[in-house]
C-alpha cells in the first residue's frame, strides 16, 4: 500500500497483530470552525489497529482478522459518518473522534475473548497528507 506507515505502539506482549482495512465514507463537519470541512465531503479512509496479547484462543489467533474488519469495515463502507449513532449528537466524526470510536468498537469485541487481547493502536488515515493515531490510557481497559 502506498501510504503504508506504522507508528509503533510500545508494549511488552508476546503476539501483535495489526490489521489494514479501508473504507469510502462521506462526512462533514457541522461547526463554523471546520472550514471547508463543514461541507458533506468523502474520504477513502485507511484504517491500521494493532491488537496485542500474550495468549491465542483455540483456534491460534490473538483475533479473526476477519472480525476486526466486519466491525469496521462492515459498518462505515459507503456511508455518511454523520447517521451513524456515535456521530449523530454532540461527537463530529473528526478523524479523532473516528479512531477513539474504533478503539472503543474493537476493544469491546476483544473483552469478550477469553485470551483477553487488547487494542493498543488504531491509526486513521484521512488523506494522503493526514492521520490521527488513537493509544489508549492503561484506565481505559476494564480490569
Ligand atoms: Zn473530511
Amino acid at each position: 500500500m502506498l501510504q503504508q506507515f506504522y507508528p509503533q505502539a510500545t508494549h511488552d506482549y508476546r503476539y501483535e497483530l495489526n490489521k489494514d482495512m479501508h473504507f469510502a465514507a462521506a462526512h462533514f463537519i457541522p461547526h463554523p470552525s471546520a472550514g471547508v470541512c463543514e461541507r458533506m465531503h468523502g474520504h477513502t479512509y485507511f484504517v491500521n489497529v494493532t491488537i496485542v496479547g500474550d495468549e491465542l484462543d483455540e483456534v491460534g489467533f490473538l483475533i479473526d482478522f476477519k472480525a476486526l474488519k466486519d466491525a469496521i469495515h462492515g459498518v462505515f463502507d459507503h456511508s455518511l459518518m454523520n447517521d451513524h449513532p456515535a456521530f449523530n449528537g454532540e461527537t463530529f466524526p473528526t478523524t479523532e473522534a473516528v479512531a477513539a470510536y474504533i478503539w472503543k468498537t474493537i476493544q469491546t469485541i476483544l473483552d469478550e475473548k477469553e485470551n483477553r487481547p487488547k487494542c493498543a493502536q488504531v491509526l486513521v488515515r484521512e488523506t494522503p497528507t493526514s492521520y490521527v493515531v488513537y493509544r489508549p490510557k492503561a484506565s481505559d481497559f476494564d480490569a
